[in-house]
């Protein structure tokens, strides 16, 4: 049977970026893009798009049907700095939206499903340094609870049913394309659009906040990568460690000074600042790297240089 992909979700900042992607290696007519509202960038309306709720199963299920799809990327879902004001809604939107795209697999629907973890999974009492794939796990977020607890699910899917379900744990991801969704590490983005517009930005962390980062093109290279690898290759189960890069608020400002030298920071926390205390500060994902071999791109400098250049 040929790939068929839908992708939930495709309006989003990594959506939108892995629609046009996947559409590039398998044709347009392949990979039908849906989401809860219309895209903004007309990448995703460069082929088959759709409005779904991906809390309607029986819509998701029309859609698989319609267009014979073989494979799910479920990108929909409440992110850490909006589910913190919103708790019942994250959780009822991140956990039943992944129910219904799993019991799909489990019901032989479809046979392969994405979904998205993060590094929101950690939290205070996890090691904070090099912070490995097995390690204690006590999220204080609400994202994070929900993300968790998704993973838990993926694993038994797995186990009990045979879903072939794989996940990754997304780092902060930074992009020019969308704006990011309300997430913690939002500012890695907005900071590149401040420099360019005012020289000047007011961060929502603290100048040390170190976190751990990403380029889009390697977070989409991730993504495809540990679809496309063998079944057997997939040895975790719940998700992946994966790691590029990690730097903080002063860092980012650094490399940005490098092109804009009069570029000013300003540091006022909020709400956000306690989030990222509980995150990792960076991650071991030797075991992506081994399984399915991931291997990131992107450094801040490089980065820098391609989101001042594209932005301008
Ligand atoms: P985003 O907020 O930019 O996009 C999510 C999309 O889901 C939006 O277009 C939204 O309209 C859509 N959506 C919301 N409710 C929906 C519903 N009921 N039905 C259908 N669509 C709905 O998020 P993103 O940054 O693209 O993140 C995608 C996935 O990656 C999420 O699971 C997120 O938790 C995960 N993730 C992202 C990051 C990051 O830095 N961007 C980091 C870690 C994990």
């Amino acid at each position: 049977m040929k790939k068929r992909i839908l992708i939930i979700g495709a309006s989003g900042q990594i959506g939108t970026e892995l629609t046009a992607k996947l559409r590039e290696l398998h044709g347009n007519h392949k990979v039908v893009a849906t989401d809860i509202r219309e895209p903004e960038s007309t990448i995703v309306s460069e082929g088959p798009f759709e409005i779904l709720d991906a809390m309607d199963s029986e819509a998701i299920q029309d859609i698989v049907i319609q267009y014979e799809i073989t494979e799910v990327y479920l990108m929909a879902a409440m992110l850490s700095a909006t589910a913190e004001k919103f708790p019942m809604k994250a959780w009822n939107l991140n956990m039943t939206s992944l129910f219904n795209v799993l019991d799909l697999a489990k019901e032989h629907k479809i046979k392969k499903v994405f979904w998205p973890s993060s590094i929101a999974v950690f939290g205070p009492t996890t090691p904070a340094i090099d912070t490995p794939q097995n390690t204690i796990m006590e999220p204080s977020t609400v994202y994070g609870i929900s993300k968790q607890t998704g993973e838990r699910w993926c694993e038994y899917y797995f186990n009990r049913y045979g879903v072939d379900v794989r996940s990754i744990r997304y780092p902060g991801i930074i992009s020019y394309t969308t704006m990011p969704g309300g997430g913690t590490t939002d500012y890695a983005v907005d900071i590149y659009h401040k420099a360019i517009k005012h020289k000047k930005y007011i961060c929502f962390l603290s100048e040390k906040t170190t976190l751990p980062m990403m380029y889009m093109d390697d977070a989409i290279k991730a993504t495809i990568g540990i679809m496309e690898a063998t079944k057997g290759s997939i040895k975790i189960r719940n998700s992946y460690n994966l790691s590029a890069m990690s730097f903080n608020p002063q860092e980012v400002t650094e490399s940005i000074k490098k092109h804009i030298p009069d570029f000013e920071i300003g540091y006022t926390p909020d709400f956000r600042q306690k989030i990222a205390d509980t995150w990792p500060q960076s991650i071991d994902d030797k075991e992506a790297r081994k399984d399915w071999g991931w291997a990131h791109k992107f450094s801040l400098d490089d980065m820098t240089k391609i989101m001042l250049d594209n932005l301008k």
